[in-house]
């Protein structure tokens, strides 16, 4: 895991809160490409364009453009009150599992700075029926998280307010056969792939705009990327994030074909998107030329590309297979990660040659 990727993972960004992530991102860009922001605040990188986001209506239609997408936004919290004990109450931004989230130690961002807290857990040498006791866990609205303070007022004097944001503390970690995990993979991993797909294809002439856009508020219903879709005249729209995988014990592989270390995936099938099967087979040829190792699976949630189908182009997720989505151990393939990379490169080369 690059210094890159875990700069990505570090930085907070929660959907609507992604300005940390963006700026990063802006900053990590090759120095000549060109961007943009739009009032949502997705960020626009493009190759091969006039002015981005330029949809030049007297253009015919084979100058219409190519998207890659990845989303800035990762799953996390909003503060939804400083109580008078000093304790914050939390109100979820994405989806959630609280099994994940009991327990843990948290980053408070506030306007001013961060503040460390924890998610306090009942000890079994005070519990009364542990049987029971131990198999619940709270809904997150009821979690209380403990940053030290002894009340409301010493809470607010950290800067601690409500609407500030957290995020679960981030701890990377590298295993065997170089899989990667770390909370935030999902999507970071895909603004990741763009940058480095970006830097590879920086020095290359496009007969069309090739746009690299990072997407704000995927996590809460695609909101960024259906705004993207509406704004810019695509002919394909790739939406680059993780396929949650089945692919290890006691958990049925019906409900995903995808695995973790075989190939950059095609997810053809879930909960959003169905991708007929000759695009597939189109786009399989271009990473059998390249010597990609593929993967065509299916499983469930929906990624960006769903609010490009509708309106238009031709879509397909290019997805890293992706074990234990949404928890803080979300674990990933490097070597998926490089295949997936590389797909990016031969798609924006085949299709705005
Ligand atoms: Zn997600």
């Amino acid at each position: 895991m690059d210094a890159l990727l875990r700069e990505l993972l570090a930085a907070p960004g929660i959907a609507g809160y992604e300005d940390r992530v963006r700026d990063l991102i802006a900053e990590r860009l090759p120095a000549g490409v060109a961007r943009t922001t739009d009032s949502m605040g997705n960020l626009i990188a493009s190759l091969g364009a006039a002015a981005p986001g330029a949809s030049d209506a007297s253009s015919s239609s084979t100058s219409n453009g190519v998207m890659f997408v990845a989303h800035m936004d990762e799953i996390g919290f909003v503060i939804s009150d400083v109580r008078d004990d000093g304790y914050l109450s939390l109100r979820p931004l994405g989806g959630i599992d609280p099994r994940t989230v009991y327990g843990r130690a948290l980053r408070v961002i506030t306007t001013t700075g961060e503040v460390m807290g924890v998610i306090g857990v009942k000890p079994p040498h005070l519990m009364t029926d542990r049987a029971r006791e131990m198999a619940e866990v709270p809904p997150i609205a009821e979690m209380l998280v403990d940053v030290g303070a002894r009340s409301g007022e010493e809470a607010a004097s950290l800067g601690i307010a409500v609407l500030d944001f957290a995020v679960l503390k981030k701890d990377p970690v590298v295993l065997h056969n170089d899989l990667w995990s770390a909370r935030a993979l999902d999507d970071r991993v895909g603004c990741y792939i763009l940058l480095r797909a970006l830097e590879r294809l920086e020095a290359h002439t496009f007969s069309r705009p090739v746009h690299f856009a990072f997407s704000v508020q995927e996590e809460i219903g695609l909101r960024g990327a259906s705004r993207l879709a509406r704004a810019f005249d695509l002919d394909y729209a790739f939406a680059v994030d993780s396929v949650s995988t089945a692919d290890w014990p006691g958990v049925s592989r019906a409900l995903s074909g995808a695995v973790v270390g075989a190939g950059a995936a095609l997810r053809v099938l879930d909960n959003a998107t169905v991708i007929p099967p000759a695009f597939r087979r189109e786009i399989a040829t271009v990473a059998e030329r390249e010597e990609i190792p593929l993967q065509v699976v299916f499983t469930g949630g929906g990624t960006d590309a769903k609010p490009f189908q509708a309106e238009g182009p031709q879509v397909m997720s290019l997805a890293i297979p992706m074990r234990y989505t949404h928890a803080a151990v979300e674990l990933v393939s490097g070597r998926d990660v490089e295949h997936v990379i590389r797909l990016v490169v031969a798609l924006a080369r085949h299709y705005a040659a």
